[in-house]
């Protein structure tokens, strides 16, 4: 049986797919716990990876979301008192641009974005302000990855420049070690990979795929190189993730929110982590956050993001992990993505959050984690309920970048410019889920699915 206390990097899936992927890559795959902390509901995979015994857990079937993510991660750090790092590793919805030319199977690292106020690389889009007759704000920020990480992202980069990311070997390699991954998991036909222009919307209430009821014709979908030689994906990009409760499932806001903030990728669970469990956040793209969704590249995107993540594991060294503090669990519930609800979140002021301690040099820890947070924050005001007409993007050129308005957290108090669009800019587009925050603790948590050992 196990020990936990040897483990020390945490691996937070939010599928069985993700979960198998990641359990794919591992080096070793060790025996289970001999015991759990009272109150852990989570079930793991354990093994090793390079030097690390990482612990992999998965928020339930049919229950993503941040709120979830946030009770398994809290969870973990009940049995897993060495926990140190961890990786938040699955599928996300691209946001392709003219300057990203991001496709399916590509990997989005989360990575610190200053410029537009991303400072943890993670940015929740519906976590902010509704304020009577003025835009709505979006309020706070999430704390940056662990410094070994952020150490170990630097060098990944420095290393694929030079060699490239060689993601597409890492990912034949495995599914030629396991067989039966092979059918469900291989690389789809790039053919498949389309890319439609933000004007053209799925027909809602059909089962029929996108080439039957949307075509592939240059009216509709995006003309893009083939990618060959050294340039031959899957590419890694770095920069602004967005995360929400919501599936973002619409072109247009998908548009709005890169151009405004830098928006590479859309999901719904690192918002619920960041600032209670130390971590990278890592997305394999599986669709264009738009209405032509569909599940084919689901498995595939999720071991080439599988396979940045242990690249990016072997290159942190033990010593750099020992130096981290361990995490611990979260004393409160994460944000719920309501408006004007103050959660985990801190707090775009120089008023400490709740239970975080001010540090010498204007750090401070939530929850013991040992990464700093950011003492200035820029909160963006934006209208994303003003969207112009469709930004298609066959055309580079075509790619307009309108106002963005950001202004430094010590102006809240000041007036801003009445909105014309009074109220949320929630958009209608966006598919709420329901709540998560009152899962049921007895929800089974995981069906493992467990690759022959290598
Ligand atoms: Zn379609």
């Amino acid at each position: 049986m196990s020990d936990p206390n040897d483990y020390t990097v945490g691996w937070i899936s939010a599928s069985s797919i993700e979960a198998t992927a990641a359990a794919a890559f591992l080096d070793d795959m060790h025996e289970n716990l001999s015991s759990k902390a009272r109150g852990d509901h989570n079930t793991y995979i354990l093994g090793r990876i390079g030097q690390h015994n990482v612990a992999i857990a998965v928020l339930p079937d049919g229950e993503p979301g941040i709120a979830a993510a946030a009770d398994v991660a809290s969870d973990m750090l009940l049995t897993f008192r060495n926990v140190r790092i961890g990786v938040l590793v699955g599928i996300g919805g691209g946001a392709p641009s003219s300057v990203n030319d991001i496709r399916l199977g590509d990997v989005v690292v989360s990575s610190n974005d200053n410029e537009h106020g991303g400072h943890g690389g993670v940015f929740q889009y519906d976590y902010g302000k509704t304020i009577q007759e003025q835009e709505f704000r979006y309020t706070g920020h999430l704390n940056r990855p662990p410094r070994a990480l952020r150490t170990a992202v630097t060098a990944v980069r420095s290393r694929h420049q030079l060699r490239g990311p060689q993601i597409k070997e890492k990912v034949q390699a495995i599914i030629s070690t396991n067989r039966h991954l092979e059918k469900s998991f291989r690389s789809p036909d790039p053919r498949t990979d389309r890319l439609y222009k933000s004007s053209v919307v799925h027909p809602p209430n059909t089962r029929r795929p996108c080439w039957e009821v949307c075509g592939d014709g240059f009216a509709k979908v995006v003309q893009r190189e083939e990618r060959s030689g050294s340039a031959e994906g899957p590419a890694v990009h770095y920069g602004l993730i967005a995360s929400a409760n919501q599936e973002m499932r619409d072109a247009l806001l998908r548009d709005k929110f890169f151009e405004e903030k830098g928006v590479l990728c859309f999901e719904r669970e690192a918002a619920g982590l960041m600032n209670s469990f130390p971590c990278l956040v890592i997305r394999g793209i599986c669709d264009y956050a738009d209405t032509h969704r569909n599940k084919d590249w689901q498995a595939y995107a999720a071991l080439t993001a599988a396979a940045y993540a242990k690249d990016l594991l072997s290159q942190v060294v033990p010593d750099q992990v020992e130096a981290e503090r361990p995490a611990k669990p979260s004393a409160g519930p994460p944000p719920s993505g309501d408006n004007n609800h103050i959660g985990n979140i801190s707090q775009p002021t120089d008023t400490p959050h709740p239970g975080a301690t001010s540090q010498p040099g204007g750090t401070s820890h939530h929850g013991g984690a040992s990464h700093p947070v950011e003492t200035t924050s820029l909160v963006a005001i934006t209208n994303l309920a003003a969207i112009a007409s469709p930004a298609a993007f066959p055309n580079p050129v075509a790619f307009t970048t309108p106002a963005v308005h950001l202004q430094p957290a010590a102006s809240h108090t000041q007036d801003v410019p009445a909105s014309p669009l009074p109220g949320s800019i929630r958009a209608q587009s966006i598919k709420k889920e329901s709540d998560t925050s009152s899962r049921k603790k007895s929800t089974p948590r995981f069906c493992e699915t467990r690759p022959a050992s290598k």
